[in-house]
């Protein structure tokens, strides 16, 4: 198990091989930083599922976006998980006024990684992470602690994640602006969008 970052990067540079990785991607902007890192290593398979995004519209302007991220790298592929909003309502049900950082979202990036877990599995690959801890408002330790858990049989293994080191997020961020990516204000769920418009109106 990797416990680090220091860790993580000695682990990259000692690969041999490319490994299978299954990349669970958000959306576009998290998706640029974190394909950029890993591409040299492994030959990922970008994985889409995100029934936490609150319409079908917003579910597809993200996709369109992870689109054109993927199809400026060589060899990445891309897979689209179902939109079933609810499954994201079930996983979260009673948490839902607890706000961002709270165990809903907890909840929320368990259900996108275990569906991740399960297509990694089931379709042979090597490898299974998230681009989720790219973001600074994304507690790096749950997602590496639901990462090991989910791997703990054994296959796929889970690749240790913390993308926003190194200024990862800051390095989002710009490709985002040269491809010109739609970068979106609140997180995903109708929760979150509800929480930023109260914000936004004091
Ligand atoms: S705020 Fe984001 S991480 Fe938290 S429940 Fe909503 S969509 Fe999921």
């Amino acid at each position: 198990m990797i416990n680090n970052y220091k860790e993580f990067k000695d682990f990259l540079n000692n690969l041999e091989s490319k490994p299978k990785l299954l990349l669970h991607a958000c959306c576009g902007p998290c998706s640029t930083h974190t394909i950029d890192l890993l591409n040299k290593y492994f030959d990922i398979t970008i994985y889409y599922d995100n029934s936490n995004i609150d319409t079908l519209d917003e579910f597809n302007k993200r996709l369109e976006e992870v689109k054109k991220v993927v199809s400026n790298f060589e060899n990445v592929k891309l897979v689209v998980g179902d939109y079933l909003p609810q499954t994201y309502y079930e996983a979260v049900k009673g948490d839902e006024t607890l706000g961002e950082f709270s165990s809903r979202c907890y909840k929320c990036m368990a259900l996108r990684m275990t569906n991740t877990y399960n297509y990694a599995e089931e379709n042979g690959f090597d490898f299974y992470t998230t681009t989720l801890s790219i973001s600074p408002y994304k507690n790096s330790d749950w997602i590496n602690e639901i990462g090991y858990r989910l791997a703990s049989s054994g296959s796929p293994q889970f690749l240790y994640s913390n993308f926003k080191k190194e200024e990862g997020y800051k390095k989002s961020i710009k490709m985002s602006i040269e491809l010109a990516l739609y970068r979106q204000h609140y997180c995903g769920c109708v929760f979150s969008k509800k929480e930023l418009e109260e914000k936004q109106n004091g």
